[in-house]
């Protein structure tokens, strides 16, 4: 395992993309303290979790410690931020440390988040507090561990630096862990420079390290557009297949992996209802549950536009090949849900999509109307394919309607042991999470921990952890709000 003298970064992000990538350095902490450490993560990464936890490794978290031959950078990129583009966002508060070669070798890119100010920093004050580092972390864990795509979190680090928000806060900073931090706007970015040169380097790199198979293509640019749309429309059906709503579905928080990145007003819905908004800051609700898999796509036809160029010469045929792409996105998108709307109905068999929509679309009615929590609801189906309805039964109001689709749901012949194993009894509950890091801010680390006891594996009922199973108090699941940027 690697400590201090052996840990190697590679700097193949900066070296390749030189155009991308500012050097910069962290900022330093008055009073450094690890919160949370990620062990598994930790061994995954090669390094000692030992060595972490001590005061060499923590400034090594901190972005202080710098191994031999890294250099750390500030990464540019632009986006649209609900709509609107913004031709120059960039790491704010963010550096890449660099990448390191895993046990599995694969590349992983190390990534400091609250760490200062740099020159894309705009008014902002470069840091990050407490809370919401917290939340990054046990959100990203849990979506991990419900087999989602995800960046991954390595440790929160609390700075003992104060920082301003509607109150005065304890800062922190976030180790993050990622197949890379390519996002849909690092390619408007490099688009807007006007350098082709750069603009197909960027591409390359992207293909290389996430989509190799596009480079065999024929249309390499055209095959990496299709590569990402297949695991952006995999990862969105997921989100929706977990109730999970990422709330700032901006084009700079769109990777090009096929990982969700970026949790900041985000939550997993509980009462079922597709419009369902929780972040305070989407006052049009553009990114509602029910709209994910649209902006999805309005996302991927911003970096579609971004690869025009380099599809072909002759730009009518490059929009005409590159829509045609787009024109994927839909069925891959349908396919990816109804793929997992059969595993959550424990539908092994053979079952014809025309008997398949309908059941789930009047399913979903039948918990729209009940308000029906959208993951506990899901798990009592287990007990009910083993002819125990009793804790669905009681969630429904059309009690009629409800026996009615058990019976041709049952038809079917469900297998309540594979519905165990993909419906999670345990999600990061908005409350739960709330409460963690009301804790986790004050100093008490408990809290957390439990939750991320219960969330890191979620399909396993355990005996002692039914308040994690258990959806809010009715006042706070009405009234949550989750707040951005923070
Ligand atoms: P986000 O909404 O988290 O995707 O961030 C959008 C942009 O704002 C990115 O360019 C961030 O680096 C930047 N940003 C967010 N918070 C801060 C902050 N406290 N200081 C500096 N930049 C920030
Ligand atoms: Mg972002
Ligand atoms: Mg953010």
């Amino acid at each position: 395992l690697a400590g201090p003298t052996t840990l190697q970064l590679q700097t193949r992000f900066a070296q390749e993309l030189p155009e991308l990538a500012l050097r910069w350095q962290a900022e330093p902490a008055p009073d450094p303290s690890l919160l949370v450490l990620n062990e598994p993560l930790a061994a995954e990464l090669g390094l000692d979790p030992a060595w972490l936890r001590d005061p060499e490794g923590v400034r090594l978290l901190l972005g202080l410690h710098v191994p031999a031959g890294a250099t750390p950078v500030a990464q540019a990129y632009a986006g649209h931020q609900f709509g609107g583009y913004s031709p120059r966002l960039g790491d704010g508060r963010a550096l890449l440390l660099g990448e390191l070669v895993d046990a599995d070798g694969r590349l992983r890119d190390i990534h400091l988040k609250g760490s200062g100010r740099t020159p894309f920093a705009r008014g902002g004050d470069g840091l990050a507090a407490v809370g919401p580092m917290l939340r990054e972390y046990v959100i990203s864990e849990a979506m991990h561990a419900l087999g989602i795509p995800t960046t991954r979190s390595l440790a929160v680090v609390a700075t003992g630096r104060q920082v301003r928000r509607e109150t005065v806060l304890p800062g922190a900073v976030l180790t993050r862990v990622a197949s890379s931090h390519l996002r849909v706007g690092s390619f408007q970015y490099a688009r807007a420079t006007g350098d082709l040169d750069l603009l197909r380097r960027l591409a390359d790199h992207a293909i290389a390290r996430h989509h190799p198979g596009a480079g065999e293509d024929e249309q390499p640019y055209l095959a990496l557009l299709r590569a990402v749309i297949g695991v952006q429309a995999a990862l969105v059906a997921q989100w929706m297949l977990a109730g999970f709503i990422h709330g700032v579905m901006n084009t700079d928080n769109m990777t090009i992996s096929g990982e969700s990145i970026d949790y900041g007003p985000c939550a997993f819905m509980e009462a079922y209802d597709p419009t369902t908004v929780y972040s305070s800051i989407d006052v049009g609700g553009r990114y509602a549950y029910r709209n994910q898999p649209g902006v999805a796509q309005w996302n991927l036809a911003r970096l579609a536009e971004t690869l025009l160029p380099l599809v072909d010469e002759d730009e009518e045929r490059a929009v005409e090949l590159a829509t045609e792409t787009l024109g994927s996105f839909a069925g891959e998108y349908d396919a990816a849900f109804a793929a997992g709307m059969r595993r959550k109905l424990g539908l092994t068999g053979a079952v014809e999509d025309e008997t398949l929509v309908p059941l789930v679309s009047d399913l979903f009615s039948l918990m729209r109307e009940a308000r029906a929590d959208h993951t506990s609801f899901f798990r009592s189906l287990g007990p009910a394919a083993r002819g125990d309805a009793e804790a669905a039964r009681e969630v429904v109001l059309d009690l009629a309607g409800f026996d009615a689709w058990l019976n041709r749901w049952r038809a079917l012949g469900p297998d309540p042991e594979a519905m165990d194993r993909v419906n999670p009894v345990y999600i990061p509950r908005n409350y739960l999470v709330e409460e963690a890091l009301t804790a986790g801010t004050e100093g008490d680390l408990d809290p957390l921990h439990q939750l991320l006891e219960a969330v890191t594996d979620p399909y396993r009922e355990r005996p002692g952890l039914e308040r994690y199973a258990t959806p809010a108090p009715e006042d706070f699941g009405r009234t949550y709000r989750t707040f951005c940027g923070t």
